[in-house]
């Protein structure tokens, strides 16, 4: 194995087992059966030119190596003699993806031109086993089709992972699937050099048309969320008023309570003396250690947590606005339209599930008298300062309340728990005995299926949420839009980004809306990310200038 660079790289060399030469001629006058272009992809016509081919054996096989492939394969034509052989490939993968091993990892190569005879038509043979030995799958395409199918992954891949980089994403204590991806993505990305970036931009006719596209796609979700809150608020001005209610709070903050007291509702109940509240706990626990659990909002998130509760043959209510008697049904789910029924068969549990931006409305038409003066409250919300807040404005001191978020959805925990995170905080629980345990009862559900319990404070979630979850929707949505496919020869990076659009695919607006607008951050998130891709493209376009004033210089000069 020999090489040559313009740095001296002697040493790593050395240590690679590689007999290295600062002097291309000595390197060609040991006569290569083979020749692998390793460049930087716009440096790859400038060193090409260079080398002295005429040092050469007449039959040596060229191979290239980079991300591009029409780009190599023309100039190679152009500038190799007849009776050189030519093999353009591109392994999809690079130091970080392919850093445990090959297998798998997809092998692009086109035989451009190998000579007929035997000896010639075998060392392209031996030259491509080496990666089939390491398991790697072996796809034999053209340049071009590998080009087409490379602009739309490859190069929104580095693209989005450029982008991330910038925002200087960082690892959180509750990290979702979806969020560990862009991380890994950045990490995939970042050790990439920005001139292999800048060649895929300037070498792939389509880059141009995709950066165009992710720039539409962008601004078509920020229009979306701008819009929205735009109805928003005009609902709250001229809707809500109107029907005697009050502003929906707003980025975790209560701009007023529903009811104008938060203090009548609470005196509105006359609370029991304090062994009447045991009688009726110590029956309650008499049953087996099972609970009765309604719940609220039985959407696509309802319905997904009431598979695992009925599973563990706890006892499960739900109401929604909708009509889901069907889907209640065939989960084993007894399933009321009525708020007034449902509280009226007291359950142990209420665990709202609703949209974020419907939780206030929805909570405050629950008839809570009906229920029993200590149930508990659970909510799932994917902001927890705000559920929080507005528990204890509105719930009687009695109830006791625990904010939840389990950080995971259908998609992601569709195969199970086990080791997905679940968020929580003890808001407030009675010190009975039996309070104590119908929360660790509740708490038991995640346990048991294995999740990563994680106690912290609703702030603290808030605070690591913002930067992360937001972000992981919004790249999913702008991705959504560009409508991203399979290919042939997907990298291991673009396979996170589509397997990160199939996990939020069946996530409603409503939540994505819900993280917008209850997140104190999530507007300037939003500007970041937006601002990362402008400073983006500058560097690509800044580049591009550069290039072009030189050529022209040199056209005058
Ligand atoms: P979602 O769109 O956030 O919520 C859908 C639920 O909200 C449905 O039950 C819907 O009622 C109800 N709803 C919406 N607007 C309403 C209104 N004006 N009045 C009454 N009810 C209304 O989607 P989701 O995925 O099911 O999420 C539910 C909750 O779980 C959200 O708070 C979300 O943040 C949280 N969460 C979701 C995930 C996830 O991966 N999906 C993960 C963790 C936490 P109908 O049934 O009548 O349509």
């Amino acid at each position: 194995m020999l090489a040559h660079s313009r740095g001296d790289y002697s040493a790593v060399a050395k240590t690679l087992g590689v007999s290295y030469f600062l002097d291309a001629d000595d390197l060609c006058e040991q006569h290569p059966e083979v020749i692998i272009i390793c460049t930087s992809i716009f440096s790859t016509k400038q060193v090409l030119c260079s080398l002295p081919l005429s040092r050469l054996k007449r039959s040596t096989l060229f191979v290239d190596v980079l991300s591009v492939k029409e780009f190599p394969r023309d100039l190679f034509l152009q500038t190799l003699p007849n009776e050189f052989d030519i093999l353009c490939t591109h392994p999809m993968f690079g130091p970080e993806s392919g850093k445990k091993g090959w297998n798998e990892l997809p092998f692009v190569y086109d035989k451009v031109r190998i000579g007929d005879e035997l000896s010639r038509v075998s060392r392209c043979d031996k030259f491509l086993n080496i990666f089939k030995k390491e398991g790697c799958k072996m796809v034999e395409m053209s340049c071009e089709e590998h080009d087409q199918h490379a602009a739309g992954s490859q190069f929104i891949t580095h693209t989005v992972g450029r982008i991330l980089e910038k925002l200087g994403l960082k690892e959180t204590p509750i990290n979702t699937k979806g969020y560990d991806a862009l991380l890994n993505l950045v990490k995939n990305t970042a050790s990439d050099s920005f001139d292999l970036y800048y060649g895929l931009f300037l070498y792939n006719t389509n880059s141009m048309d995709q950066l165009d596209l992710l720039n539409k796609a962008i601004r078509s979700v920020k229009n979306e969320l701008f819009w929205h809150m735009n109805e928003f608020l005009r609902k709250q001005n001229f809707g809500y008023l109107e029907e005697g209610l009050s502003i929906i709070p707003l980025n975790g903050v209560a701009l007023s309570s529903p009811y104008d007291n938060v203090n009548d509702r609470s005196n509105s109940f006359s609370l029991p003396p304090r062994q009447h509240y045991e009688t009726q706990i110590s029956n309650l626990f008499d049953k087996p250690p099972k609970l009765k659990i309604a719940i609220i909002g039985f959407g696509n998130f309802g319905q997904f947590l009431a598979k695992t509760l009925v599973k563990q043959q706890h006892t499960v209510l739900a109401y929604s606005r909708s009509d889901r008697f069907a889907e209640a049904r065939s989960l084993g789910v007894s399933f009321s339209h009525d708020l007034d029924d449902l509280c009226e068969q007291h359950p142990d549990v209420v665990l709202i599930s609703t949209s974020i931006t419907s939780t206030e409305e929805v909570l405050c038409s629950l008839p809570i008298k009906r229920l029993k003066r200590n149930t508990l409250f659970v909510d799932v919300l994917s902001v927890k300062e705000f559920p929080r807040n507005l528990f204890l404005q509105n719930l009687p001191n009695g109830f006791d309340i625990l904010c939840t978020h389990p950080m995971f959805g259908p998609e992601s925990g569709k195969s199970g728990w086990d080791g997905l995170k679940f968020v929580y905080e003890k808001v407030r629980i009675g010190e009975e005995e039996s309070r104590v345990l119908r929360c660790n009862r509740f708490l038991d559900i995640f346990n048991c299926e294995k999740c990563e319990m994680v106690e912290m404070s609703c702030a603290e979630h808030d605070l690591h949420a913002a930067g992360s979850q937001f972000i992981t929707h919004t790249v999913a949505r702008i991705l959504k839009k560009l409508g991203l496919e399979a290919t042939p020869i997907d990298t291991k990076g673009y396979e996170k980004l589509l397997n990160l659009v199939e996990n939020s695919g069946s996530d409603s607006f409503d939540l994505f809306y819900g993280l917008f607008m209850y997140n104190p951050n999530s507007m300037e998130q939003l500007e970041l990310l937006h601002t990362a891709f402008e400073s983006l493209t500058m560097e690509l376009f800044g580049r591009l200038v550069n290039v072009s004033k030189k050529q022209l210089s040199g056209k005058f000069e």
